[in-house]
C-alpha cells in the first residue's frame, strides 16, 4: 500500500481519526448509517430523497433493467424549486447563497432571495426566446454567478443544459454544440484569467459560424463597453437588455424524476469525451445527501469548491448540492496565482471560508510554490478539506493536512466521476479514521467491490491490483451517453456483463480494514516482467522525494520486460536537474516500493501535459514514448507542452 513513511513529523503508517470535538458536532456521527444503508439500500435512498420537496410522490423507488436504471418512478419535482424556492419561507431568505469574487477583485453577494429572482427572470428570458422543455442549451461562461443562474433557469423550465468550460476552444465548443444539438448558446464577452481577458464571445462566434443548430446567442456583458462587442443582428442578444424586460414571476415546471437535467462531457483524460446524461430526482438526491454528509454542511458555513462549473464537480458541488442544502457558496473566477501565489489563502482569510474542496493538481502546485504563501494568512476558520479529480499522493495529503488544515481539519478524499454524478467513495469526516491517499469506503447506499479480470472479488489486504466495480445501481448514476446508447453499454457494462457490474475504469485495492486505495486508470496500470505496477504508486514515491514537485509515470513497450517504466518529472522551484539526481530518483523509488518499480527512464520537464481540468494525460505521454501519433488532444490544456516533450524525448530517449 502507498503508506506514508518518513515524512517529517509523521509516523510510518500513521492514521488520522477525527477529533472528538469534530465528531460531537458532525452531521453524521453514528457508524450504523453504513449498516442501515447496506441492509436496505432502496429504503435508505428513499429516505434521502424524502429530504427534498416533491410535488408528486414516487410510486416505485428503483427499476433496474441492466444497464438502464430509473429512480423514484412517477415522482415529480423541480431542481430549481429545491435549490431556491424551498429556502425562501424561512430564515434562509436573506442568507447569502453565492458570495462571488472576480479575478480583478470585484465582489457580489446574492442572497437566496436575489438568486431566486434572477433565476425566475432568466427562466422567462429563455421562454421568450423559444426555449422549451427538453430543448438543449449550451452554457459557455466564465466562473461568474450567471453560470449558476443560467443552469438553474434551465432546470426551472425543464431545458437540458450542457455547460462547456470557458477555457475550451471554439472547436471543442462546436463539437459539443453539435453533439447535443443545442438551440441556444449563453456566453459572455469575456472573463479574466491571470490578468488577461479570455474572449469567449470570439470563440463562440467561431464555434457557430456556418452550419449550426444554434438559433440565438445570449451574451452577458462582463468586460468592456458593450458597444465594442460585435453582435450579430437577429441572433445575438444582450443578457442585461433581456433581463430588463423579463417578468419576475415564474412557476417551476414539475419535472418527472427521470426527465433529463443536463448533459456534460467528461474531461477527456482517456480519449474522446463522452456526453454523460443525468436526470432529475435521483441526481438531486445523490448530490444533496453527499454534500450534507461528506462536507458536514451547516447553516453558518462558507463553503468553497474551487472547481469550475464546466466540470461535474462544479455542477454537483458548486451549484446543485450546496444550494439544495441552503448553504453559502463562495465562487471565485480566477487563477490561484494571480496577482500572487497566495490568492486562495487570502480569499479564505477574507471571507472566513470554512470548507475547502480542491484538486490534487492544485495542491501539488501549492507545494511547489512553498509554505510561505499559506503561512502569511490566518486560515483558522477552515474545518473540513476535500480533494477530488485524481489520486492524491500521500505527500500532498500530508502537506494539505499540515499547511492548509493546521492539522485540525478532516480531509475527505472523494472518488467519483462525471458518470457517477455524486461522490461514491469517501471518508465521512466525523466518523472515518483517514489514511493519507486512501478514499476510505463507499458512501452509505453505494455497493462497490474490487475484483480481478474475471470479476471475482479479491480478498481484502491482498497485494494484487484489482479493478473497482459498482455492483448495484445508484440514484445519481448516468442514464446513458447522449445519442449513443451503444457506446454506453460498451464502455461501462460490457466488461462485467455477466455480473451486471458498472466498470468505472479505475484500478483499486482494499486493505485489511476494508479501506479503498484508488490506483489510477486501469489502462495506465503497467505490466513489468509479469508484475502489475500502478503508475500512481511510482508517482507517489517520486513526489515523496524532496526535490520533486510532480511526476507522471507510464509503461512503454519493452522487448524483454513487456513494459519499461518511464517517468516524467517536474522539480520543485530552485532545484536543478542533473543526471545524478535522475539516478537518485530511480534509487529512491526502488528503496520505497521495490526494485521491480525502479524507473527505466527519467525525463525532467518543466510541465506535464494536462487536461483543461488539470489531470495528467498519461496516454499522450505513452504516445510520445512509443513514437506514435498523438491521440485526441482537444482537451489538452497547453499543446506546446506535448510539442516540446516530443522533441525532448526524441533527443534524449
Ligand atoms: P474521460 O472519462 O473522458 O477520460 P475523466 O475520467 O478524467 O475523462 P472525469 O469524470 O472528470 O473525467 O474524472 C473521473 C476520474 O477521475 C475517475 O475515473 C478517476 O480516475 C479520477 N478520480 C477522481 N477523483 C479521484 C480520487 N479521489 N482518487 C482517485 N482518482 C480520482
Ligand atoms: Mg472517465
Amino acid at each position: 500500500m502507498a503508506e506514508i513513511e518518513k515524512v517529517e513529523g509523521y509516523r510510518a503508517g500513521q492514521t488520522f481519526p477525527p477529533s472528538p470535538e469534530f465528531t460531537a458536532q458532525a452531521n453524521v456521527r453514528d457508524p450504523h448509517i453504513y449498516d442501515e444503508a447496506a441492509a436496505n439500500p432502496e429504503a435508505w435512498w428513499a429516505k434521502r430523497a424524502g429530504e427534498l420537496r416533491w410535488t408528486q410522490p414516487w410510486t416505485k423507488i428503483c427499476e433496474w433493467n441492466p444497464p438502464h436504471a430509473k429512480w423514484f418512478l412517477g415522482g415529480r419535482l423541480n431542481v430549481a424549486d429545491n435549490c431556491l424556492d424551498r429556502h425562501l419561507a424561512g430564515p434562509r431568505r436573506n442568507k447569502a447563497a453565492i458570495i462571488f469574487e472576480g479575478e480583478p477583485g470585484d465582489t457580489r453577494v446574492l442572497t437566496y432571495w436575489d438568486l431566486h429572482r434572477e433565476v425566475c427572470k432568466f427562466a422567462n428570458v429563455l421562454l421568450s426566446q423559444g426555449v422549451r422543455k427538453g430543448d438543449r442549451v449550451t452554457i459557455y461562461l466564465p466562473m461568474i454567478p450567471e453560470a449558476a443562474i443560467a443552469m438553474l433557469a434551465c432546470a426551472r423550465i425543464g431545458a437540458v443544459h450542457t455547460v462547456v468550460f470557458g477555457g475550451f476552444s471554439a472547436d471543442s465548443l462546436r463539437e459539443r454544440i453539435g453533439d447535443s444539438q443545442s438551440k441556444l448558446l449563453i456566453t459572455a464577452d469575456g472573463g479574466w484569467r491571470r490578468g488577461n481577458v479570455v474572449r469567449l464571445k470570439d470563440a463562440a462566434d467561431a464555434a457557430i459560424e456556418g452550419e449550426t443548430t444554434i438559433e440565438k446567442v445570449i451574451v452577458y456583458n462582463r468586460m468592456e463597453d458593450p458597444r465594442h462587442v460585435h453582435m450579430e443582428p437577429g441572433r445575438d442578444l444582450w443578457w442585461h437588455r433581456l433581463m430588463e424586460e423579463a417578468g419576475a414571476s415564474s412557476e417551476a415546471e414539475p419535472m418527472d424524476s427521470e426527465d433529463p437535467l443536463y448533459i456534460l462531457y467528461t474531461s477527456g483524460s482517456t480519449g474522446k469525451p463522452k456526453g454523460i446524461l443525468h436526470t432529475t430526482g435521483g441526481y438531486l438526491t445523490g448530490v444533496t445527501a453527499t454534500t450534507k454528509d461528506i462536507f458536514d454542511i451547516k447553516e453558518e458555513d462558507v463553503y468553497w469548491c474551487t472547481a469550475d462549473v464546466g466540470w461535474v464537480t462544479g455542477h454537483s458541488y458548486v451549484v446543485y448540492g450546496p444550494l439544495a442544502n441552503g448553504a453559502t457558496v463562495f465562487m471565485y473566477e480566477g487563477a490561484p496565482d494571480w496577482p500572487q501565489r497566495d490568492r486562495f489563502w487570502a480569499l479564505i482569510e477574507k471571507y472566513g471560508i470554512t470548507i475547502l474542496y480542491t484538486a490534487p493538481t492544485a495542491i501539488r502546485a501549492f507545494m511547489k510554490w512553498g509554505t510561505d504563501w499559506p503561512a502569511k494568512h490566518d486560515m483558522s476558520t477552515l474545518r473540513v478539506l476535500g480533494s477530488v479529480g485524481e489520486p492524491i499522493n500521500p505527500e500532498a495529503w500530508l502537506w494539505y493536512h499540515r499547511h492548509i488544515g493546521g492539522e485540525r481539519c478532516p480531509i475527505v478524499d472523494t472518488w467519483w466521476q462525471t458518470e457517477t454524478g455524486a461522490i461514491m467513495i469517501t471518508p465521512l469526516p466525523g466518523l472515518s479514521t483517514t489514511k493519507p491517499a486512501s478514499a476510505s469506503r463507499p458512501f452509505p447506499g453505494i455497493a462497490a467491490e474490487v475484483v480481478d479480470e474475471q470479476g471475482s472479488p479479491l480478498p481484502q489486504g491482498t497485494d494484487q491490483t484489482g479493478i473497482l466495480v459498482i455492483t448495484r445501481p445508484w440514484p445519481s448514476m448516468l442514464r446513458t451517453l447522449w445519442g449513443d446508447d451503444e457506446r454506453y453499454r460498451k464502455v461501462y457494462w460490457s466488461k462485467f456483463e455477466a455480473q451486471g457490474y458498472y466498470f468505472p475504469g479505475d484500478g483499486a485495492r482494499r486493505d485489511e480494514d476494508g479501506d479503498y486505495w484508488l490506483l489510477g486508470r486501469v489502462d495506465d496500470i503497467m505490466l513489468v516482467a509479469g508484475h502489475n505496477i500502478s503508475t500512481m504508486e511510482v508517482e507517489s514515491a517520486l513526489v515523496d522525494h524532496p526535490s520533486v514537485a510532480e511526476a507522471a509515470v507510464i509503461g512503454r513497450v519493452h522487448e524483454i520486460k513487456g513494459q519499461a517504466i518511464a517517468a516524467f518529472v517536474t522539480l520543485k522551484e530552485g532545484v536543478t536537474h542533473t543526471s545524478e539526481l535522475a539516478g537518485e530518483l530511480k534509487s529512491h523509488v526502488a528503496k520505497k516500493i521495490g526494485a521491480i518499480s525502479r524507473p527505466d527512464d527519467i525525463l525532467f520537464t518543466a510541465e506535464l501535459p494536462k487536461t483543461r481540468s488539470g489531470k495528467i494525460m498519461r496516454r499522450l505521454l505513452r504516445d510520445i514514448a512509443e513514437g506514435r501519433a498523438l491521440g485526441d488532444t482537444t482537451t489538452l490544456a497547453d499543446p506546446s507542452v506535448v510539442a516540446s516533450l516530443k522533441e525532448k524525448y526524441s533527443e534524449e530517449g
